[in-house]
This record gives structure tokens, C-alpha cells and sequence, in this order.
């Protein structure tokens, strides 16, 4: 009875929101409503249960932007508005969870638990919370719905914690007409604060000097926190390596070496709520290759690995504007993360399901097939043969830290699989740079992990990262970035 009232207060809000737009004054109050929950389940079954409701600082996003016009993200927020079934919020998000129920243990019915964040405009009066969930044909359906009243006894109305040192790097105005960016400290000891002063500024120079970013620089702010952590470094378990630090980030993530990030989201979100914020970066001390971004959740990566400043724009990709890996045959353990016949909800990939209406039709380069013939069993052989080198690496290495091989030894091994994997680089390079349609945008088969059946913009971007050093985001992705900032700016 629940969901079919729903479905139909839905249905006459969308409709109603169509011949009116929504004033930001008559449904909110300039603060943030922040609701902890616990997200919990298996690739079967999930439930929601509410943790804490606070109302904390401002609200860092843009009051005339409410109603979310990405559909990307495999979960929305929906607010409706009790007095008048009104949807007055919405927004898309991925989460740690979401990213969870793909792999194998939880196929197999390991049941986790995570938390997980939700950062809203505080309405003025009581409201429904729904979270909703896509299902395999990516159509989205309540998971989880709550009455919340702002103004009951249980919300937390106290100021968050200001212990921690706030570093205000990049100050353009007004945090509702600007992307506010928090940088947070990770791994970082007391001793060590200079130095996150020094990589935090670094990282505000590396940000902008990447397109769309560059050109878009006025339209961002970026605040530092220090929060000294006992230990210098992180958690590499594979490496028998494990350090004392303020988000308890880890390496291993989800079964995957490189993938690096946090399961402690309530310290985290404690952390940021010292200054308003739109996103959340972490910065990793390591030196070690890896990080992690999941779309409108939070996005980290190590700092002084040769591609950290790469990994770093990457990432923020993912997490920042929802885009997808456009590599494919690698080593992360997704599971149907893609299903056949369905078209993927991020702006950068496609299934091709309808060529003619190309996702992305209107920046398709004139003259191009689609999909398009790209010479892609050639590059196949160089990149799947690169991706081997790599793992065998990750592995050896991780065999002979596990047994205590001089520093040395690891260093020699070190490398030569460096060495090898910088050759194939080379030639995959080559095979980009030589390439006649390396500036076109068609449908190139390969992306989302998945060889067959996924096509990708154009031959390379940011999110391939098949030639790590160069590639800035493709045409789509760029627009998709655009859009964002956008979003959050006008
Ligand atoms: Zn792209």
C-alpha cells in the first residue's frame, strides 16, 4: 500500500515540478541536515537503518539546484514535502555499499554493514526521507522511507567539532555559488603537519591545472583539515602492513590491491562538518600507488606516488561528476557490474542499444561509424599484456615484504617489472599518438571493465588511463564535469 501511495505522490510531484519552480526559501532553512545511517545487506537483500540526525553549519550547495538532472548513481535521496506530497530534493549517489553488493562474498550471501551519509538542505518542515535504489534494468525504487521532522527532540542540534586545523587554500566567495572542496588529512602524524600543508597546496596547484578545472577556477573554493593521526602512513594488509591513523583508510579494498579507502564514513563526516563542503578528498601520506572515488561520497588517493597527481584527478572524476572506469579487463572484482542489455546510468559509457541515438550523439565527430572500428585487438594485446605485468608485480612484491626479503630484493624486483611495464607503456603510447582517430568521438567498444558490449566516447581519456601521464577527460566526460560544476555554481 506504502509504495503504490508513493509511486503515485511521485508521479503527481514530478508533474507539479514541471509547471513550477521550486523556491529553496518556502521548504528550507540555510543549514545542513545531516542523517547517519547504517546500510546493511548482501547482493540479495539490503536494509536502512537511521544512525544520528544532526543540523550542523550552512548549506554548502547551490539553493537554486534541488532537483537532481543526472540520474547517475545506483541510489537517490528523495525529499517530499509532508504538508503537500511535494518532491522538494533530490540527488544521486553511489556508495561503499553499492559497491559491496557487486562483489563475490556478498553473491555468496555475506551480509556487511556500512555507514553512510546524507547531507541535505534542512527543511523548514517535516519531511518524508526516501532512499531509492536502481534495480538490474537501472529503474530506481524506494528502498527506505522515513518521516523526519527537523524540529524533534532526537536531532542533534549541537555545533560540530572545531578541534582540528582548517586551511584555507582556494577562496572564491560564497560557498552556495561555488564547488567547495574538503581536503582531509590521512595518515598524516603531528610531526608531519608541514608537510600536508605543503601536499594540500600542491594538490590545489595539480587540480587546476587540468581542464575543465583551469578554466573554471573561480568557481571553486578548497579548505584543508589537519587531523594528526598516531601513525604515519595506512593500512596495507596484503603487506602484513597496518598503522594506527585518523580514517583507518585500507589498501585491499573489496579484494582489489590498489584499491584504497575508508569504512570509518562517521569520523570522516565529523571531520568535514568543521567547514561547508560539497565533496570530500583525502589526501593519503603514502608513497604506495592507489586510491579510490565513489560518486557523491567521497573520493581518496595517496599523494607521493609518480601518478598520484594522475590518480588524483581520476578519481575525483568518479566521485565528483559520477563518471565510469573506461578500462576493461582489470583486476577489480565486479561482478555483472554491467549487465548485458542494459544501458549503463553514467554519462560515459553506453551499451549501444540504440546506435542511432547515441548517448552522446550531439559531440559525435562527423564521418565516424558507430560503433566505431578502432584497431582495438591490437591495442588489446598490449594493454592486457601490461595489466599482467602489473598484477604479477603487485603480487611478488607482496610475497617477498609477507616474508621479510631485504629491502633491496624488493627494490631490484621492483624494477624490473617497472622496467618491463614501461616498455608496453611505450608502444601503447605509440599505438594513441600515431592513432587517425585519437581525436574523434564515436563509440569505441571497451569500458566499465568489461571488453564486449560497453563502448566508451573516444579512443582515450582520464578515465581509461591506458597512457597515464597524458590524457586529459574525453569531449563527454568533459561536458559531464562542466555540467557539474555548473550545477553547484549557477
Ligand atoms: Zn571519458
Amino acid at each position: 500500500m506504502k509504495k503504490l501511495a508513493l509511486s503515485a505522490v511521485l508521479l503527481f510531484s514530478t508533474l507539479l515540478l514541471s509547471q513550477t519552480p521550486l523556491k529553496f526559501e518556502r521548504f528550507f532553512l540555510d543549514q545542513t541536515l545531516r542523517i547517519d545511517y547504517y546500510h546493511v545487506g548482501d547482493a540479495a537483500e539490503e536494509i536502512i537503518t537511521i544512525d544520528q540526525i544532526y543540523r550542523q553549519g550552512v548549506w554548502a550547495g547551490n539553493p537554486k539546484q534541488l532537483i537532481d538532472p543526472f540520474n547517475t548513481g545506483r541510489y537517490f535521496i528523495k525529499l517530499y514535502d509532508v504538508a503537500s506530497n511535494a518532491l522538494i530534493y533530490s540527488r544521486g549517489f553511489d556508495s561503499y555499499f553499492g559497491e559491496y553488493k557487486t562483489t563475490e562474498p556478498a553473491e555468496n550471501g555475506v551480509k556487511r554493514t556500512y555507514h553512510e551519509t546524507a547531507l541535505l538542505p534542512c527543511p523548514a518542515k517535516p519531511v518524508f526521507f526516501v532512499i531509492e535504489m536502481r534495480d538490474k534494468n537501472n529503474l530506481l525504487h524506494p528502498l527506505f522511507t522515513r518521516k523526519i521532522d527537523p524540529a524533534a527532540i532526537e536531532v542533534i542540534k549541537e555545533n560540530p567539532d572545531r578541534q582540528d586545523n582548517i586551511y584555507p587554500v582556494v577562496r572564491n566567495g560564497d560557498a552556495h555559488k561555488k564547488v567547495d572542496i574538503v581536503m582531509v588529512a590521512e595518515g598524516y602524524s603531528a610531526e608531519e603537519e608541514a608537510k600536508f600543508q605543503a601536499d594540500l597546496e600542491r594538490y590545489a596547484k595539480v587540480f587546476f591545472a587540468w581542464e575543465p578545472y583551469k578554466s573554471k577556477r573561480k568557481k571553486f573554493n578548497i579548505s584543508g583539515i589537519f587531523r594528526p593521526s598516531r601513525e604515519s602512513g595506512v593500512d596495507e594488509p596484503e603487506r602484513g602492513i597496518f598503522k594506527n591513523t585518523a580514517l583507518n583508510s585500507s589498501f585491499n579494498s573489496l579484494g582489489s590491491d590498489r584499491y584504497l579507502l575508508t569504512e570509518d564514513n562517521k569520523t570522516l563526516r565529523d571531520i568535514a562538518a568543521q567547514v561547508p563542503y560539497d565533496a570530500i578528498f583525502i589526501l593519503v601520506n603514502s608513497k604506495r600507488y592507489g586510491g579510490g572515488g565513489i560518486y557523491n561520497f567521497f573520493c581518496i588517493t595517496t599523494v607521493d606516488n609518480e601518478w598520484s597527481e594522475f590518480v588524483f584527478q581520476h578519481e575525483f572524476g568518479h566521485s565528483f561528476a559520477g563518471l565510469a572506469d573506461e578500462y576493461y579487463g582489470a583486476e577489480v572484482a565486479y561482478n555483472e557490474f554491467y549487465p548485458p542489455g542494459v544501458e549503463p546510468a553514467e554519462a560515459n559509457l553506453t551499451a549501444l542499444l540504440d546506435p542511432p541515438n547515441l548517448k552522446w550523439k550531439e559531440l559525435l565527430s562527423p564521418g565516424v561509424t558507430v560503433p566505431t572500428d578502432w584497431g582495438k585487438a591490437k591495442f588489446d594485446s598490449l594493454y592486457l599484456a601490461d595489466l599482467k605485468i602489473r598484477q604479477q608485480k603487485t603480487d611478488t612484491l607482496a610475497a617477498l615484504i609477507r616474508q621479510a626479503y631485504p629491502e633491496e630484493t624488493v627494490k631490484q624486483v621492483e624494477a624490473r617489472y617497472d622496467s618491463l611495464s614501461r616498455q608496453l607503456n611505450e608502444r601503447i603510447k605509440a599505438f594513441a599518438r600515431n592513432h587517425p582517430l585519437k581525436d574523434k568521438v564515436g563509440a569505441f567498444e571497451g569500458g566499465g571493465y568489461v571488453a564486449k558490449g560497453i563502448y566508451r566516447p573516444m579512443l582515450n581519456c582520464l578515465m581509461l588511463k591506458f597512457e597515464k601521464d597524458d590524457p586529459g577527460f574525453c569531449k563527454v566526460c568533459e561536458q559531464a564535469v562542466n555540467r557539474m560544476i555548473e550545477y553547484y555554481s549557477e
